[in-house]
């Protein structure tokens, strides 16, 4: 059984009348890259910041690597690499001497330290900016320098929220392969995020947070499998009749089927050969058919399960 290493227990924060995490509790066990995959404003940041202690809390406990999170723990402090939202550097350093500055807090050696912090730059690829202050950065660049700052110490526990809105598809996709790198070398990741592709991507366990409640947890696999809707076929037909559609709607393990637009959407509770029975009718019944589009659930889905409302902004 690996170790824990972030236990929080039935954290309540509230601002002012908005409560913001409502009896939220979680545990991460060392090795994990942990997704929070919520909507904006369902309590990801607040849960960062209760964690880290910089904000105060109204209810509950938090643990890390066993021991009470505290301001002053120290201790705790000094194996975690955070990198906030919104991008935090000093704009009258260098690239490099911001990375040496935010290692420096940490590592006072400095031979070791000047090896940290090439090992930084080499590792978010910007070698060829170390001399660069960050307003000359685009914005993917400097959430590279904003991952290398938190990174250079070598920490064993690493928060990200939100580290790939607004940037560029190649710095996106760096920071992913990026993240999954550190966890092989033995880093403990938890990454927020409201985009589910990314989380799934890359997360070994997955929460999703609601309205400052975690609505479901699990490995990707296990919370699709909590869904009634399994499978989704879409099928481009010119017409089907009343008549046709009914008999769709009793092939086995039919959830619901409708015609929209040129598109008959069937959806699955479970069940094998959906499909081909599905094409075997409307060629039986002289349906011409174009295109067919046969889709596993989301997270989107899941989330939409729950909830009733779509995760996406869209
Ligand atoms: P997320 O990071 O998931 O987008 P946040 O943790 O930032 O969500 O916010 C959770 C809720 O708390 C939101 O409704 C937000 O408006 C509110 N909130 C966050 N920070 C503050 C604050 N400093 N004062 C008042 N309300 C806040
Ligand atoms: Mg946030």
């Amino acid at each position: 059984m690996p170790e824990t290493v972030v236990k929080i227990e039935n954290l309540v924060k509230r601002y002012k009348e908005l409560i913001a995490l409502d009896h939220f509790s979680l545990e991460i066990f060392d090795g994990e890259i942990f997704g929070l995959l919520g909507p904006n404003g369902s309590g990801k940041t607040t849960t960062i910041n209760c964690l880290l202690s910089l904000l105060a809390f109204n209810k509950g406990s938090i643990e890390i690597f066993g021991e009470k999170m505290k301001p002053d723990n120290y201790n705790i402090k000094r194996q975690i690499g955070i990198i906030m939202q919104n991008v935090a550097v000093i704009n009258e350093l260098t690239v490099y001497e911001n990375i040496d500055y935010f290692c420096g807090l940490y590592i006072r050696d400095k031979e070791q330290r000047k090896k940290c912090v090439q090992e930084a730059i080499e590792f978010v690829g910007l070698e060829d900016f170390a001399k660069f202050r960050p307003k000359k950065l685009s914005g993917g660049l400097l959430r590279r320098l904003n991952i290398a700052c938190g990174i250079a110490h070598k920490p064993k526990l690493i928060i990200l929220d939100e580290p790939t809105v607004a940037v560029d598809p190649q710095s996106r996709n760096k920071i992913l392969e990026g993240i999954v790198e550190l966890n092989r070398r033995g880093a403990t990741v938890i990454y927020t995020s409201h985009y589910m592709e990314e989380v799934e991507q890359i997360c070994t366990q997955i929460a999703i947070m609601d309205k400052g409640r975690q609505i479901a947890i699990g490995t990707k696999e296990e919370l699709k499998k909590q869904i009634k809707d399994t499978e989704k076929i879409t099928v481009e037909v010119m017409d089907i009749s009343d008549e046709q559609l009914c008999m769709v709607r009793e092939l086995p393990h039919i959830g619901e089927a409708v015609f929209q637009g040129g598109k008959l959407c069937v959806k699955y509770h479970g069940g094998k050969h959906n499909l081909i029975r599905l094409l075997t009718l409307l060629q039986e019944q002289e349906i011409k058919f174009g295109r067919v589009f046969s889709e596993e659930p989301t997270l989107n889905d899941v989330f939409l399960e729950i909830t009733g409302k779509q995760l996406r902004d869209n």
